[in-house]
């Protein structure tokens, strides 16, 4: 093993197998990757549908939990994160959508600092292979591929036509020049393969010379002399173990890890530093405030249509069936990821972009997870796409090995609720227009007795579900409750920087996997002096 290196990497996820990649392209730096998960081995993880055999596997899976909050019937919410190497990007729903250009004019708002939409849409496609649309939205020469479905189902054909028969529009690249409108959703996969972070960005860059990647270590905390972050540490097999970095650590552990192994630095809340008794290195109150994610809705329907994942579960020969066309042909249910198609909608005609997203997902459960119900259905999940309710979280201990408390504060908001309450109720005007209605036998949940708002409400409250977006909580920008500046430096220190979901300082409008791979092309030309 060696010790030390110019650039530390912590976390081998969707940001941090990006970065790994782009440091170590010049083989004159010497690059460290470490991840506290193992190898991306299981076969499953490649596979599209795998990701739901990852969702609550423990061997890939931190699986951390939220505190039981009012807000959300005091249920402790389930928070799966992949540790693996490529992170969450290796157990994710392979959903691929970008954001709106708003998002990330709002994250640069005088656009000084290379972060508004003209600026980054480069590295969005700096890192894109999208084998289905070439168009100066899309790139072809990247290591991430990005494909249109293959075959449309039918279920997704008439849930679009339904959205255009309500007067949306149609929607042929949500990723291109608007968001807006109905339509089906590109997807990470590559000749019916997920393309994570790990096969993307880290296949062809492990072999270089200069590159080391270390699995199954858990980086504890940032070592420093003085104000000057010169290494990690962090536990293997039992055994303590320093590293060392010549030029600087990058944090790539995502939202709720990031946070985590700063405050455990000593940089963080004062309050949060003096209860542990952690030597106070940089005090910044916002470590692991500004917490976002999409908290949802779910709408599930029986179907007259036996095409549904459900169905094909339940029944052997169609099984073998799905089964020999993902093998010979890589396609069908095998070949698809969380949700197929989508409608990225206005509340309110007056507004100048999309504030809601519905979801097509072809199978049904009572909640993420948990077991498919024994008929043929489908679901809907219905989101806000920018929520003001705002969560924080804080260590629990000192030990590196405990999960953080996370306080999601999901719904709390009192426009939250409201807004999700009218998207309930505009998706199933949708669902009650043609051609979908026609597949529907009936809404087996919320279901026809839950109708008015305070019930919809009630509902949503106790039986809603969550997004996996978590992102913002080592937020970037100027204010007093940021952590990095706007190259990603950490506040009050020298060499550390954060590159992952956390530094976002609003959550996007949409799936958050594209967005962390472009902040992290961006990180990479930022610490090589190349922008
Ligand atoms: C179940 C699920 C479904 C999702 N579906 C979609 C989707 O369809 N589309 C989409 O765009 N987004 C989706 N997301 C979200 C998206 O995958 C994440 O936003 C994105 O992967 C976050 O990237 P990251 O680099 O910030 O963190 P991660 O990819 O989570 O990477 C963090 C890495 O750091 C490692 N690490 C953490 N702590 C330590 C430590 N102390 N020492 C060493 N290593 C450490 C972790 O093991 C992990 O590998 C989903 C996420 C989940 C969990």
């Amino acid at each position: 093993m060696d010790f030390n290196f110019d650039y530390i990497i912590v976390g081998a996820g969707s940001a941090g197998c990006v970065l790994a990649n782009r440091l170590s392209h010049d083989e004159n730096h010497s690059v460290l990757l470490i991840e506290s998960g193992g190898w991306d081995n299981n076969p499953w993880i490649h596979i599209p549908l795998g990701y739901g055999k990852h969702f609550d596997n423990p061997k890939v899976n931190w699986m951390y939990h939220s505190e039981p909050e009012q807000a959300t019937g005091g249920r402790k919410i389930f928070q799966p994160r992949g540790k693996v190497v490529g992170g969450s990007s290796s157990i994710n729903g392979l959903v691929y959508i970008r954001g709106q250009k708003q998002d990330f004019d709002l994250w640069d708002p005088e656009r000084r600092f290379g972060w508004d939409y003209n600026s980054i849409l480069p590295y969005f496609k700096k890192s894109e292979k999208n084998v289905d649309i070439q168009d100066q939205y899309h790139g072809s020469d990247g290591e991430l591929s990005v494909s249109s479905p293959k075959d449309l189902h039918p279920l997704a054909t008439s849930f679009v036509k339904a959205g255009l028969n309500m007067g949306y529009p149609l929607n042929r690249d949500f990723n291109g020049v608007t968001q807006e409108g109905f339509g089906h959703l590109q997807m990470t996969i590559k000749n019916g393969l997920r393309s994570s972070s790990s096969t993307a960005f880290l296949r062809a860059a492990k072999k270089r010379k200069n590159l080391k990647i270390y699995t199954n270590v858990l980086i504890s905390k940032v070592l420093f002399k003085n104000k000057d972050a010169i290494g990690v540490s962090g536990v293997r097999n039992g055994k303590e173990i320093n590293f060392y970095a010549n030029n600087e650590v990058i944090l790539c552990a995502g939202s709720f890890n990031s946070p985590k192994i700063l405050q455990l630095s000593g940089i963080g809340p004062k309050d949060i530093l003096d209860e542990f008794n952690i030597e106070n290195i940089s005090v910044l109150e916002g470590v692991g405030k500004n917490l976002q994610d999409h908290y949802n809705g779910r709408i599930v329907y029986k179907t007259s249509n036996q095409y549904t994942l459900n169905a094909v579960m339940k029944n052997k020969f169609k099984s073998i069936r799905e089964g020999l066309k993902y093998i010979f042909y890589r396609r069908g249910f095998l070949n698809m990821g969380s949700s197929v198609s989508a409608g990225f909608i206005k509340s309110k005609q007056l507004l100048s972009r999309p504030d809601l997203h519905i979801s097509l997902i072809l199978f049904s459960g009572d909640k993420a997870g948990t077991k498919l119900h024994p008929w043929s259905g489908f679901s809907i999940i219905v989101r806000l796409l920018r929520p003001k309710s705002v969560g924080s979280l804080r260590i629990r201990s000192i030990d590196p090995a405990d999960q953080p408390q996370i306080f999601m504060n999901y719904f709390n908001h009192k426009d939250d609720r409201k807004l999700l309450v009218q998207a309930i109720k505009i998706t199933r005007k949708i669902m009650k227009s043609d051609p979908i209605s026609n597949d529907i036998i009936e809404e087996h949940s919320p279901g026809n007795e839950i109708q008015s708002d305070a019930q919809i409400e009630q509902f949503l409250a106790t039986k809603g579900g969550i997004s996996y977006h978590p992102v913002g909580t080592c937020k970037m920008g100027v204010e007093d409750d940021c952590v990095v500046d706007y190259n990603l430096n950490v506040y009050g220190v020298k060499n550390l920087r954060v590159v992952d979901a956390s530094i976002m300082p609003n959550i996007t409008s949409g799936n958050t996997n594209a967005p962390v791979i472009m902040i992290a092309e961006k990180a990479a030309d930022i610490i090589l002096g190349k922008t």
